[in-house]
């Protein structure tokens, strides 16, 4: 593979090019997919005029390239294994690049491949720039409208991200299915699925009184294990509403069961996937605990449709900013809809045990590093669960009321934007007028200041709490600097030895 090379936080950069609608067209074959994709650019505001455009792309074999309809000379672009330059482009442009992919050899289990006949997509966190030559990066933001083309009698299902706005027949047995999706998103959420499925439907009525199509698609074998997943998301959807104001944006919304998908699930935009495993259930083969563990899991990537899909990361550092906040949503949910002192007992036991052991070991991180080798390798417990104890420890201090005022004012000011954690925590400061930080790593012990005779642990006044770590410190230089961070925190300090991250 490629040399190791970190990427550091400190280095980002916006985009020099954003683009404004993405444009794909699938042609599906095992070996040679062709997929041609019309993206509509321009200069990004903040960057300078005249630099090259640079898009990402692994493995891609490429066809053609042209800027406004105009074929590129071979000395125009430089492609080479993992990018697409282009030295010259307008300030804002149509590019035209059509590529050929190999799904059924595609044994990575990112960007399209092809397991028992049927083709799913992973693209969280970069697997996109295996599809087509794009800013996989979750800072471009755009709508997209894609055409999947296939054999009807094989693919006789064709999915992907938003509304089905056209379909029909094409010559030698294929036919075509176009969708749209109006809401600006991130590459990392796309979704495309083919195959040979059958579904489920219900409908579920939002609280403006729109109608919401909900499709469970699963394996023939598999639809009498779909009915708890449904009633789940019905319940979610709802609670959604009613605890955070958040109504569903598409006329339809779907789940598929994969069996090959080696995620547990995936927030795609209107096209949640899911392992079979964390989807299907039937009273005469599962647990209460997997019953459970279903509607938690259902609930969550639902919840991601606001809180990662319509406000969504700046940068891959950000990540607890979807995760930690939507792990938090979960639980909650859960807590609501069964009992919420067993959930509240299942989560501490799973966090004491499994986070604090990561936080005590060589793995140990910040909940928001501050750089990476392989942001794949930050899917931790530290990012969701840590992650979503900050949040509640925010919620406790400040109170319900305040916490939901924050976060209606960070989906008002950010929707269709990618944002960092500062952007959150800074509604919640705006609406409380306290502020906190996380950017350390180690496990926080609280404990009383001299001056304060007694300290509620439940929601502590802003002035009586400061965190201090219970794994030791490295040597004082370092340590120092990360405290010194964190004592410009006015409600609470997380502060710990800053570890590097690989
Ligand atoms: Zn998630």
């Amino acid at each position: 593979m490629s040399e190791m090379q970190a990427t550091y936080l400190k280095d980002y950069l916006p985009p020099a090019y954003r683009v404004t609608h993405t444009e794909l067209t699938f042609d599906l074959d095992p070996t040679a997919t062709r997929v041609k994709a019309r993206l509509h650019l321009e200069r990004h505001p903040e960057r300078e005029a005249g630099l090259p455009l640079v898009l990402d792309g692994e493995g891609l074999t490429l066809k053609q390239v042209a800027i406004d309809g105009q074929p590129l000379e071979a000395d125009e672009f430089e492609a080479d294994a993992h990018s697409l330059t282009i030295a010259r482009v307008p300030e804002r442009f149509r590019l035209d690049t059509e590529v050929q992919i190999a799904p059924d050899t595609n044994t990575a289990l990112e960007g399209l491949y092809r397991s028992n006949g049927m083709y799913c997509t992973q693209c969280e966190p970069e697997g996109f720039r295996r599809i087509t030559f794009y800013p996989d990066r979750p800072d471009v933001m755009a709508t997209f409208s894609t055409t999947v083309i296939g054999d009807r009698e094989s693919l006789p299902v064709l999915l992907s991200n938003g509304n089905p706005v056209e379909q029909g027949e094409l010559p030698d047995q294929r036919h075509f299915v176009t969708w749209e999706d109006p809401h600006p998103k991130p590459s990392y959420l796309f979704a495309l699925v083919a195959g040979s499925l059958e579904k489920v439907e219900d409908h579920f009525t939002t609280q403006s009184g729109r109608e919401v199509l909900l499709q469970i698609w699963v394996e023939p074998e598999n639809l009498d294990k779909t009915d708890h997943a449904m009633a789940s998301l019905k319940r979610a959807m709802r609670w959604d509403e009613e605890t955070y104001g958040r109504e569903y944006d598409l006329d339809r919304f779907m789940i598929v069961a994969v069996n090959d998908f080696n995620m547990g699930a995936m927030e795609n935009k209107g096209l949640n996937i899911f392992n079979s495993a964390a989807v299907l259930t039937h009273p005469q083969t599962a647990t209460d605990a997997a019953f459970q563990r279903v509607e938690g899991i259902v609930a969550h990537e639902y919840f991601h449709n606001w809180s990662g899909n319509r406000v969504t990361c700046r940068d891959w550092f950000q990540l607890s900013l979807k995760e930690g906040f939507t792990v938090f949503r979960d639980q909650t949910f859960s807590a609501d809809v069964n009992s919420a002192p067993v959930k509240r007992i299942e989560d501490v036991s799973f966090f004491r045990t499994a986070q604090f052991a990561e936080d005590a070991g060589p793995t140990a991180h910040p909940v928001r590093p501050d750089h990476y080798i392989e942001i794949s390798n930050f899917y931790t417990l530290t990012i969701y669960e840590k992650g979503a104890e900050v949040v509640r420890m925010l919620r406790h201090l400040l109170g319900w009321e305040d916490f939901r005022r924050g976060s209606d004012l960070y989906f008002a000011r950010f929707d269709g934007q990618a944002v960092r954690i500062e952007d959150f925590v800074a509604c919640m400061a705006e609406v409380s007028g306290s502020t906190s930080t996380s950017s350390c790593a180690g496990t926080p012990r609280p404990a009383p200041r001299r001056s304060t005779p007694t300290a509620s642990m439940t929601t502590p006044p802003a002035s009586t709490i400061c965190v201090s770590p219970s794994v030791p410190r490295r040597p004082r230089g370092r340590a120092r600097s990360c405290r010194s961070t964190c004592r410009s925190a006015s409600a609470w300090a997380w502060w710990g030895p800053s570890r590097g991250t690989i």
